[in-house]
């Protein structure tokens, strides 16, 4: 599929407790280096006319107002897991400046739990003020947002499934520890590679980045970003200077153009 030149921004690079986690005194929570320092999980994607967002967590907000985002077509869900979900009420500013419906994108199991977990934005009466969004449930078929190609790929956390999604020549995988072949072919010829790196011990849901840089070789991408970080995988700088050429940790404020 063609695609326009597009910019990827991390919003949040962050396991579910983010980094600092509260109450922590680790070396790594308690670094100055603003790299140690994320926030849940999250990128931006946008072209020179359209923009959407992987997933609005907790931290949706803050992470619009820090990167002055003022317009968003689109927000693409990956799993109803809280740190992935849980600020989707913030699409409301969207709304007021907009004068529209945000459009989510959701695999099943997401969208029943957008509709349980948001009921009020889905009830008969409206307050007014409430998020209001259309729904479309996706499967493996492409989809455009404006004029960004979107490919769902879906990978197993555990035993939930989690929709990764393909931008041209951009994939991004959070919270998966398993990717089945056929999904696998999907990603191959990536020219980047996002995906979840946790930490070194192994972890039932997650990829260790020994996984995720064993994945990323596999594969062949040449460029590969980890992300949903927790602060047990250590300091940044220390981390991102053991990794083999081509790969590295991402941080938040982190963009890249293709
Ligand atoms: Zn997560
Ligand atoms: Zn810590
Ligand atoms: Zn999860």
């Amino acid at each position: 599929m063609p695609y326009p030149p597009l910019h990827i921004s991390f919003l949040g690079t962050g396991t579910s407790s983010g980094v600092p986690m509260i109450g922590c005194g680790c070396e790594v929570c308690t670094s100055t280096d603003p790299k140690d320092n994320r926030l849940r999980s999250s990128i931006l994607v946008s072209s020179d006319t359209s923009s959407l967002v992987v997933d609005t967590g907790p931290d949706f907000r803050q992470q619009m107002l820090r990167e002055k985002v003022t317009k968003l077509d689109a927000v693409l869900l990956t799993h109803p897991h809280k740190d992935h979900l849980a600020g989707l009420d913030d699409i409301r500013a969207f709304n007021y400046w907009s004068q529209r419906s945000m459009e989510v994108y959701a695999d099943a199991l997401t969208e029943e739990a957008v509709r349980r977990d948001f009921y009020y934005a889905f009830s008969e009466k409206k307050y007014p003020g409430i998020p209001e969004m259309d729904l479309h449930t996706i499967g493996s078929e492409s989809f455009i947002v404006g004029d960004i190609p979107v490919r769902p790929i879906q990978v197993w956390h555990l035993r939930m499934p989690v929709t990764g999604y393909r931008f041209g020549p951009v994939t991004y995988i959070t919270d998966a520890n398993r990717i089945e072949p056929a999904e696998k072919e999907k990603i191959r010829g990536s020219e980047v590679l996002v995906v979840n790196a946790l930490r070194h011990e192994p972890h039932i849901s997650h990829f260790t980045l020994e996984e995720a840089v064993a994945l990323v070789q596999e594969l062949g991408i040449p460029r590969a970003y980890f992300t949903h970080i927790s602060h047990q995988l250590g300091l940044h700088q220390d981390v991102e200077a053991s990794l083999p050429e081509g790969m590295h940790l991402a941080y938040d404020g982190l963009s890249i153009s293709l």
